[in-house]
């Protein structure tokens, strides 16, 4: 019979794995919180309007890369592509800005956009993000981004990883602007890619950051947007700038960054590997101050960004997990039937006072479980066999040393915790 394997751009997260995506959780969780963000969990789906909506019809995700499905009363469902638009349902649901003018929230949690796999880009991937509700001003820009910093600084990545940033104007100043784009651009329509001549009409300023070297060089001389800032956007791009500098976070100004969705505003950003080739962008976000009004709730500002896990763990240092192993500090081998229930007691016993202790349900002999307590690595051992059960006993084995002891079983948490003091 043919085995089932897991689906195309899916992959399983075996237990090697899973140690060094807990310790990045716990980076997250910790940066997180020490800057006052508190963690939201929403659902994996929702109603496809909610995308289609925010992120925007015409753009990659919600144009072809959804998976989306009718379900059985007919509403259109979706596997959440992105999750800024979940944290601003929520966010209007549960009316979080009457709990307090600022609200700071953060996610970590798996997404689905049907794309082609390739290194860095699978269809079920994972990201955290932060997002911060209610204030304008550049100030709160700063924060997020050192946030960002901070945690892929964590991660000692750092070094290897540019800041870019843009400022793409409000709304006004982006109307004006793409009006503008298009003019120059329309003589080299014909000499334009397919989907860069979809963009045109769709969302010009997508054309900006095309990877064609033949329309990078048609862009040299393109109008830029900073020529079309209004006085405010001018300033608060510059405050941003010098609160950045201020805090020693290292930044480039990229025109040609408008990042792929619809819904941003003045402030973009993008962390972008030095290490990963094409798919090289590990964390992305900006500001979108119409988002929560496009969604029904009341004219609120908003901020975030969003970072894929899979590709920060790829180049995270190998080094830094290393100490991670997880190893049992006690493996109870029980060499008599009759024993079963007392090694099971004291392991749960044991475990309950903070010990990482390890039975075997095999029923094995002393040799082989021996053999398997030093290949993970456990310190101790603690044996049962049938004379230590006639004598309300358990033995006791140090792997590393050798020394071996007779102690009573109402004794061993005793004995323990006297051990590691
Ligand atoms: P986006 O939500 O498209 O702005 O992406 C934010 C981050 O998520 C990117 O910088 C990537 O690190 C990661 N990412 C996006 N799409 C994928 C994917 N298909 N597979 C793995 N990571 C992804």
């Amino acid at each position: 019979m043919n085995i089932i394997r897991s689906l195309k751009g899916t992959h399983d997260i075996l237990p090697e794995e899973s140690n060094k995506w807990r310790k990045l959780e716990s980076i997250i969780h910790e940066v997180c919180l020490q800057n006052g963000y508190n963690e939201i969990r929403t659902p994996i789906f929702e109603e496809t309007s909610l995308f289609s909506r925010s992120v925007g019809e015409e753009t990659d995700i919600v144009s072809k890369e959804m998976y989306t499905w009718a379900d059985k009363d007919g509403t259109s469902l979706t596997l959440r592509p992105e999750l800024t638009a979940s944290v601003v349902r929520s966010f209007i649901q549960h009316n979080l800005s009457n709990q307090s003018p600022i609200q700071r929230l953060y996610y970590i949690g798996p997404l689905f956009r049907r794309e082609r796999p390739q290194k860095g880009r699978q269809r079920q991937f994972h990201q955290f993000g932060i997002e911060a509700f209610g204030a304008d001003n550049p100030e709160q820009d700063a924060e997020i981004i050192a946030v960002a910093w901070q945690i892929l600084n964590r991660c000692g990545l750092t070094n290897d990883a540019d800041l870019n940033l843009n400022n793409i104007g409000s709304l006004e100043c982006r109307t004006n602007y793409k009006s503008a784009l298009k003019e120059y651009l329309l003589p080299y329509l014909n000499d334009l890619s397919e989907v860069s001549q979809g963009r045109f009409k769709s969302n010009p300023l997508r054309i900006l950051d095309t990877k064609s070297e033949k329309e990078q060089e048609i862009l040299k001389s393109a109008p830029l947007i900073s020529d079309y800032y209004s006085p405010e956007d001018k300033n608060h791009l510059e405050q941003l700038e010098e609160f950045l500098n201020g805090m020693n976070i290292p930044f480039k100004i990229n025109e040609k960054l408008v990042r792929g969705l619809d819904y941003y505003s003045r402030t973009v950003f993008e962390f972008n590997s030095r290490i990963l080739g094409a798919q090289d962008a590990l964390l992305g976000g900006g500001r979108y101050d119409g988002l929560v009004k496009i969604l029904g709730g009341k004219q609120t500002p908003g901020i975030g960004f969003a970072a894929g896990m899979e590709r920060l763990l790829m180049i995270m240092n190998k080094e830094r997990f290393s100490s991670e192993k997880l190893m049992p500090d006690i493996y109870f081998i029980c060499l008599d039937q009759k024993g079963i229930h007392i090694a099971l007691r004291i392991s749960k016993d044991l475990r309950e006072i903070g010990f990482k202790v390890i039975t075997d349900p095999l029923r094995r002999s002393m040799k082989s479980q021996l053999r398997e307590a030093n290949k993970l690595g456990t310190r101790f051992a603690l044996i049962l066999g049938e004379s230590e059960i006639q004598e309300n006993s358990v033995s006791f084995k140090d792997l590393v040393n050798g020394t071996q002891k007779l102690i009573l079983q109402s004794n061993v948490l005793k004995f323990f915790d006297d051990l590691i003091k």
